[in-house]
């Protein structure tokens, strides 16, 4: 460790085990948090007190927020019949990003995965299949990552809600755009023609 008083060692220390940030990285994010106007680094201590405090799970979707329900769960201008499936809170804010949906969500918190021991129990499914009858769900996108995991998980729960007779649909996978089709690997290209669409 380097040599510096004690609650800057402490400092680095914490910052070194965010991901991506190594010991240079964090050592010099600490000098630059001690060269900061005060003020601005004791915003960033509180926001993160803040976000820790005042920040849990939506008690529908369980996404993150800071009341019982989400800004979506409570936006009656978004579709209260369209459900679309992630795995994280990040993967919801980034089809948010693309201002293209309008129906609901529903954060898994995780995905199957069986090598670390993750069962279906220990992501939100079961609360998922009570949503359908209660919200009166239409159609449930199943948006999870097109991993060997999230592929697993769309299966299951489209097992699981066969029952419930509502309208299952998984995210389209293919082609990105801007991509070059020489270089896109066979399972892409196999998926890309699969879900080929009509040109109108
Ligand atoms: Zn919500």
């Amino acid at each position: 460790m380097v040599n510096c008083p004690q609650p800057m060692q402490t400092l680095i220390q914490c910052l070194s085990g965010l991901p991506g940030i190594g010991e240079k990285t964090a050592i010099r994010l600490a000098l630059f948090i001690m060269n900061q106007p005060e003020v601005d680094a004791m915003q960033l201590a509180r926001s993160i007190i803040d976000v820790r405090e005042k920040v849990s799970l939506c008690r529908k979707c369980f996404n993150f927020s800071d009341s019982d329900l989400c800004s979506i769960c409570s936006n009656t201008k978004r579709d209260p019949g369209v459900l679309c499936v992630v795995e994280s809170p990040g993967d919801l804010m980034a089809i948010e990003k693309t201002s293209h949906y309008r129906g609901r969500y529903h954060v898994l918190q995780g995905v199957i995965a069986p090598l670390e021991g993750i069962g279906p129990d220990q992501l939100k499914i079961r609360e998922l299949v009570q949503r359908i009858d209660i919200d009166q769900i239409k159609e449930v996108i199943l948006a999870t990552n097109p991993t060997v995991n999230g592929n697993a998980t769309a299966l299951y729960i489209s097992q699981q809600l066969l029952v419930s007779g509502v309208k299952i649909t998984r995210i389209a996978q293919g082609v990105p755009s801007g991509g070059d089709i020489e270089y896109i690997d066979e399972v892409t290209l196999r998926n890309a023609l699969d879900g080929r669409r009509e040109m109108k």
